[in-house]
């Protein structure tokens, strides 16, 4: 059965990006809005956010905008569109007393104000050394936001279609009009009609084997949007957060270091003083990234093994059990090691997603490398890349992108959807996904989508992680699309309509594949190395050539086609960068 829905507006995706967009959206009682999300929304992925969320507030020293926005620029290898890393940086410190004011319960100093932490990449006067600039609530801050925006959504009445999982965008005229959910507990297709989509669907570390994602990473928004002809932006640079917990990839926060731990090898070195001087533990995450796998390289890894530890042993039980409660609780109940008193095996873990759906600094996706705009279609956080965060994010760069983009792209889109009517709809807007999930269904024989998904996965891990090389890449490319030949003849076990997990799972694959295949294709064109994205046989940043974003594009018979885009560089000339 189809069920077809009308709206003004539209937000797909219940994280930090989607809800901060639907309270500005629902701030005008008469724009009619919904939030469509495959979860119920206090599961997003926003929610395990540890850290904290930055802005130079200046509550514990002196701090800046300006000096935030160099280091953004900075901790993007300059790949960082200038203007919008000011827009972020300049607006970040009215949104987190907006948050405050929305109720949002922030750690404190001793005298009442919002307190903050240094964190990798954050300092004062252009680098001269850490600066305490992440506000944060113990290490649950994502959570709090989450909390949040969410019971604000409620407080404004706006719609929300939980376990609606989005499955196609509907398009006529070069306008987006609409979405197709299919609904989790029927197994309905309906379709949404409105005047404006926001997607807000969050990353897709799911392509790799170790990471820090839920389950739900599976980058749905990106993929969907990518078949209907949007490109994909700056798709090789995914970051790898240095501390996952050994082998099971669950984050532990930078806010640990940002406390003052530190990093040691097999020998009880704390090696970051030889790759980082002056911001040690706090480099940038790429940076702390790759001396680890360094150090594993050259043996020092605890016992020669794959893993070195993070040692907070010496801040002594208050601190770690304050401030840290939840890493703290994770570390004794999933590796039974009391990070009190010893240190934490910890390794590479796929993290965030630097790439995405492109936009303008008002969320509107871009449909091209000039420029050009498509009516009616938004994107905001981790699904999309606006681009402040280059070929490196900064920690707490994250919550602070949701909120200030999720907030602009909510006012554009309320500023459009005063004066736009509501488009008509495609002549079978069902048409295209129905048949693709009845093929699913339909197969009675081949291998199981948990196969493919793991081989990928490995693949995606051992080609395209910390460190890559042409020979590597090439190997995932043709692994990837051997794989999406094979995810032709899958097999799902489940038929019925209710809770068909199964199906959806398989359904998540085919985009965990498509976007394992851009990122692949992107790594392997980029012949250099920036941020995380680190080619062994071209070390060196080479601005003359690859000062430049990478746009993805799906054409006729499934190629992909790359072209590129200018950086918007304003303030802050490359140099090159040290910690
Ligand atoms: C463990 C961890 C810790 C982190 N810590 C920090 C930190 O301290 N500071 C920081 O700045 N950043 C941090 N990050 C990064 C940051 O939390 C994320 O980038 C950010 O929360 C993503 O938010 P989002 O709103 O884009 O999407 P998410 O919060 O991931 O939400 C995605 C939403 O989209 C919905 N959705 C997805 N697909 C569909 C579909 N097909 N149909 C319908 N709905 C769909 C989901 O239901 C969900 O509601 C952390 C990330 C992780 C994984």
């Amino acid at each position: 059965m189809t069920h077809t829905h009308t709206y003004d507006a539209l937000v797909i995706g219940a994280g930090g990006a989607g809800l901060m967009a639907a309270i500005y959206l629902s701030r005008n009682p008469s724009m009619k809005t919904a939030v469509i999300s495959k979860l119920y929304p206090t599961r997003s992925h926003t929610g395990a956010a540890q850290g904290g969320i930055g802005a130079a507030l200046g509550n514990l020293e002196e701090d800046s905008p300006e000096w935030h926005a160099f280091d953004t620029v900075k901790g993007s290898d300059y790949l960082g569109d200038q203007d919008a890393i000011d827009v972020m940086c300049n607006e970040a410190v009215d949104v987190i007393i907006e948050l405050e004011h929305m109720g949002l319960p922030f750690s404190r100093t001793p005298d009442g104000r919002i307190a903050q932490r240094p964190f990798g990449g954050h300092s004062h006067h252009f680098g001269q050394g850490p600066v305490r600039r992440s506000c944060y609530a113990a290490d649950r801050t994502g959570h709090m936001i989450l909390q949040t925006l969410y019971q604000n959504c409620i407080k404004n009445d706006v719609d929300f279609f939980n376990e609606f999982q989005v499955v196609d965008m509907l398009m006529e005229d070069r306008r987006c009009c609409g979405v197709v959910a299919y609904h989790v507990d029927s197994g309905d297709l309906h379709i949404f009609r409105s005047k404006a989509v926001l997607w807000a669907t969050g990353g897709f570390g799911r392509v790799w084997s170790i990471t820090s994602n839920a389950v739900a990473g599976t980058g749905d928004g990106a993929a969907i949007t990518f078949r209907r002809g949007i490109p994909l932006e700056d798709m090789e640079f995914y970051q790898f957060h240095p501390t996952g917990i050994y082998k099971l990839g669950i984050l532990i926060t930078e806010g640990v270091r940002g406390e003052g731990g530190v990093l040691r090898n097999d020998n009880g070195e704390r090696f970051m003083e030889r790759y980082a001087p002056t911001m040690k533990d706090l480099a940038s995450r790429d940076v702390v990234s790759r001396a680890i796998y360094q150090e594993m390289i050259e043996g020092r890894g605890i016992g020669g093994r794959r893993f070195v530890y993070l040692d907070a042993t010496h801040l002594g039980a208050e601190v770690v059990e304050k401030k840290l409660p939840d890493i703290t609780d994770f570390c004794r109940t999933y590796l039974g090691v009391d990070p009190v008193k010893q240190p934490i095996p910890i390794q590479p873990t796929a993290h965030y997603a630097m790439g995405g759906i492109p936009t303008d600094i008002n969320g509107q996706v871009v449909l091209d490398e000039n420029g050009t705009l498509l009516p009616g279609c938004y994107a905001a956080g981790e699904a999309a890349c606006v681009s402040v965060h280059g070929a490196n994010r900064l920690g707490t760069n994250s919550l602070l992108d949701l909120v200030v983009f999720g907030k602009r792209a909510g006012l554009a889109m309320a500023e459009y959807c005063a004066t736009a009517d509501i488009p008509e709809l495609p002549s079978d807007p069902t048409g295209p996904i129905a048949a693709e999930l009845e093929r699913l269904l339909a197969q009675t024989t081949g291998e199981p989508a948990a196969k493919i998904r793991e081989e990928m996965q490995n693949t995606m891990m051992d080609f395209v992680g910390v460190y890559r090389e042409q020979a590597g890449i090439q190997k995932a490319v043709d692994k990837v699309r051997e794989l999406q030949d094979r995810y032709r003849t899958l097999v799902i076990m489940d038929k019925g309509k209710r809770f068909n997990l199964d199906l959806l799972e398989a359904w998540e694959l085919g985009n965990l594949l498509e976007l394992a295949e851009v990122t692949a294709v992107s790594a392997l064109a980029r012949t250099e190395s920036r941020g995380a994205h680190s080619r062994e046989d071209f070390p060196d940043r080479d601005d003359a050539n690859w000062l430049k974003h990478t746009f993805a594009y799906r054409r006729e018979g499934g190629r992909i086609e790359l072209r590129y885009k200018p950086v918007t560089i304003t303030r802050f000339q490359p140099k090159e960068r040290v910690y």
